[in-house]
């Protein structure tokens, strides 16, 4: 079995909306109210679910309010608020605390009180009791059986996220190789040539967003027209983030379907050598600091990256491997000689030795794939030296590559 989550935008019309609202008021209430109770008599009576929700009963009883509201949400509440405790006293977070209007908007159906029916290629319904049913956009398919589905709000609206458990028996792998390499911010290489590119109204979403910062720094504090502004700003960050998961869940697709293993660059190893250089060309001034926020971004991202297509390869009976990153962009892919004049731009590779030229993340890419490939005859004792080791540098010690072990990345 595995747990994955599905999740989509909602499209509410406005008294579907007021009852969002409504179920996540009265969910919330119920949820601190449950935490005052135990922190109040927690010490002395033992509270748990079971006790919890014969008072949420009670107070259904007395209160039309909090009984216009589905009782299964209410109880998934007390059920969150008893894990939160679980968590607690386990020593995996910290002690729970109320939740917030604005931060923790939301309410859970379990699953088997839910349905959806498709309409159409882009739209989809799902029935929520008591609310009734809502429209969404469909983007993927869901699988698996549902456990739970949560209705939640964000910058960009109402959302929908259904838990699955999938049940899967592991297909025969592919045995095609893939090296990947992350390129300039918005795109992967494959060691076959491919390039797949994120979006590209993804750079207009940046400058909009500029703009609206801008325009936030502008306005006076704690006025209606700056928190207005602030919106804006975080409608466009969630947007942006929505598009470059939605990629990073194609490209996933994509590759783990072609491919039985997916070589990635440890991003450990790269996080220390590539460190703010600038171009060869444009060394550059503040390099350093704009680059170390630049390189967290693009961690972030491809950290998400790694995750998603980590599952998706697993669940083909896939995997995804890692390997050392030095030089993995220094060295020709044609001939192997390691040198950083032949990395003549961020995009172009053209090696001072052998002349083979090619986009720089594309070299990179095959380079990475090699890497894997070497690393495994090293490990099944023909003590093949590294590739790179062909440019007559002793490379064996710092650069012997071996796959740091499956799904880590
Ligand atoms: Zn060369």
């Amino acid at each position: 079995m595995i747990a994955r989550g599905f999740r989509y935008k909602l499209e509410p019309m406005p008294e579907q909306e007021e009852l969002f609202r409504q179920f996540a008021g009265v969910c919330r209430l119920v949820y601190n109210l449950g935490l005052e109770q135990k922190v109040t008599w927690g010490r002395k009576h033992r509270l748990g679910y079971v006790a919890q929700a014969a008072d949420l009963t009670r107070l259904r009883a007395e209160l039309d309010w909090v009984r216009a509201v589905y009782v299964s949400c209410q109880q998934q509440a007390l059920r969150d608020l008893d894990r939160a405790f679980q968590n607690f006293f386990s020593g995996r977070a910290s002690f729970p605390k109320p939740r917030r209007r604005g931060l923790d908007d939301s309410f859970r159906f379990p699953g088997r009180e839910v349905a959806t029916k498709r309409l159409n290629a882009n739209w989809s319904v799902v029935r929520l009791p008591k609310i009734g049913w809502v429209k969404f956009r469909d983007s993927r398919p869901i699988c698996g059986g549902v456990k739970n589905v949560t209705i939640s709000l964000d910058a960009l609206g109402w959302h929908v996220a259904f838990a699955c458990e999938i049940e899967h028996e592991a297909p025969i792998p592919s045995a095609e190789v893939v090296g990947i390499d992350r390129g300039i911010a918005t795109t992967l290489a494959l060691s076959t040539g491919e390039m797949l590119t994120m979006p590209g109204n993804l750079g207009r979403i940046e400058d909009q967003k500029r703009k609206a910062q801008r325009v936030v720094a502008r306005r006076k504090r704690g006025s209606n027209r700056r928190r207005k502004a602030q919106a804006r700003v975080a409608r466009l960050h969630a947007r942006q983030a929505r598009i470059r998961r939605d990629f990073h869940h194609r490209a996933a697709l994509d590759i783990a379907e072609r491919f039985g293993v997916a070589v990635l660059e440890d991003l450990k190893t790269r996080g220390m050598t590539a460190s703010a250089k600038g171009t060869l060309a444009d060394p550059g001034r503040n390099v350093r600091q704009k680059a170390g926020l630049n390189q967290a971004i693009l961690n972030a991202g491809w950290h998400q990256f790694a995750t998603i297509l980590t599952y998706k390869m697993e669940e083909r009976g896939g995997q995804v491997v890692t390997v050392p990153a030095r030089f993995t962009s220094q060295t020709c892919a044609a001939c192997g000689v390691i040198d950083a004049r032949s990395r003549e731009s961020q995009a172009r590779f053209v090696c001072i030795s052998c002349g083979h030229a090619d986009h720089a993340d594309r070299n990179a890419a095959v380079n990475i794939r090699r890497r894997w490939s070497t690393s495994l005859l090293d490990v099944e004792g023909l003590h093949q030296r590294p590739y790179e080791a062909s440019t007559g540098r002793d490379l064996t010690v710092s650069e012997n590559p071996r796959p740091s072990g499956r799904g880590r990345c």
